[in-house]
């Protein structure tokens, strides 16, 4: 097996076997690994183009019922000082992405389905819809909820949403989730979003303990099984106050660097048209991390316009850069940084993914 060999199979629109993808996954520095990244940045303009299309994250809440083993602000963390930014705050920073020419925004939080939950997003959206003048594209990622609750929210004006699977495989799932979390439930959430309409992305998080490479394979051909529009997956990052700390004592920020720019470079090459974001996570792990993301094959970038103060209370994992930024240097930095690897950012655009509209006609 080679790398040119298998890379050529995918540019043909085939799909590899498992120990083929897991032979890119596994290459380590070098000539092959190198020709990974740039047929996957070939493939990347040939579908999607040289755009970076921005989504500024508000990150409203850190309250969540949810207890996942791996993240910073779940329920049985005590050391966290819960937030919730008030309801006038998050729209005049919602509008503020729109004057920043961002185009779109995320609504990010810890998990609620209660009914002043549900209504709050509910308003939001419709607000942020209204006082935009319709301009304003909205993205919620705001965990599992009900067929109806995705359907208010829907009806209200988003027309995108992010529900990490975290691991395709239930059995991976249940090592990083306690009992009470359902792999079925949340996959199922997954075919909720489609049907109702929203552009639907999933994702993983990478170099989790217990992960294997064949794991990531299987990742992958999990999102082209179930159809998704968009994809964001980053590395895994300890957080001390969490369980699955205790499971990564040797934490290689480089191998989970590494793991995090093959996984876009072979999901770019396999899904073809579908965005891919180059996450918070690979920032947090190398200074140009982001931009080796989109050279990897990503068109994505989610800047935090969360209100600087609030930053510290959503620490999901330990390093979360940009804790001390506000909006605007980050966003010159940014443009910078999308200039110096032969990106352009497209403002004031939804920045929609075309595998949404090709699987619309299908
Ligand atoms: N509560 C919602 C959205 C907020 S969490 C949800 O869970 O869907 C957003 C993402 O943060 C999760 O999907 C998870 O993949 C990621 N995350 C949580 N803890 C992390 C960690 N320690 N390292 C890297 N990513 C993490
Ligand atoms: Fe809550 Fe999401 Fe963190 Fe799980 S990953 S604990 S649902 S915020």
């Amino acid at each position: 097996m080679n790398a040119a060999s298998v890379i050529k199979k995918m540019q043909s629109g085939l799909t590899p076997e498992i120990p083929e993808l897991v032979y890119l996954l596994d290459l380590p520095e070098g000539d092959e690994l190198k020709q990974l990244y740039s047929a996957a940045y070939q493939t990347k303009l040939k579908y999607v183009g040289n755009k970076i299309h921005l989504r500024g994250i508000i990150e409203f809440s850190n309250i969540c019922t949810k207890n996942c083993y791996y993240c910073g602000i779940r329920r049985g963390n005590h050391n966290v000082t819960r937030y919730q930014i008030p309801e006038e705050d998050i729209l005049s920073q919602a509008l503020e992405a729109d004057q920043l020419g961002l185009g779109s925004v995320v609504l990010q939080s810890g998990e609620r389905s209660d009914e002043e939950f549900v209504s709050l997003i509910e308003r939001l959206v419709r607000k942020i819809k209204e006082k935009s003048g319709g301009r304003l594209g909205i993205t919620l990622s705001t965990g599992e909820q009900s067929r109806e609750t995705y359907l208010r929210w829907f009806k209200a004006g988003a027309h995108r949403f992010l529900l990490r699977i975290e691991a395709s495989d239930p059995e991976l799932y249940a090592k990083i989730h306690p009992a009470d979390h359902s792999w079925e439930k949340r996959k199922n959430c997954l075919t909720l979003l489609s049907d109702i309409g929203y552009q639907t992305g999933t994702g993983v998080m990478l170099g989790l303990p217990f992960q294997t490479t064949e794991h990531i394979a299987k990742d992958i051909l999990f999102y082209q099984d179930m159809n998704m529009d968009m994809i964001g997956m980053g590395p895994y990052i300890v957080h001390e106050d969490t369980p699955l700390a205790k499971e990564m004592p040797d934490f290689d920020p480089q191998r989970q660097l590494l793991m995090g720019l093959k996984a876009i470079a072979v999901t770019r090459l396999l899904l073809k048209d579908v965005n891919i974001a180059s996450t918070t996570a690979l920032q947090a792990l190398h200074p140009d991390g982001r931009k080796m993301g989109l050279l990897a094959g990503a068109n994505v970038i989610m800047p935090n316009i969360t209100e600087s103060r609030r930053r510290a209370g959503y620490l999901l994992y330990k390093g979360k850069p940009g804790v001390n930024d506000d909006s605007l240097s980050g966003l010159e930095l940014l443009k910078q940084e999308a200039e110096s690897a032969g990106e352009e950012i497209l403002w004031n655009d939804w920045g929609d993914s075309p595998h949404y509209f090709a699987r619309s006609k299908q």
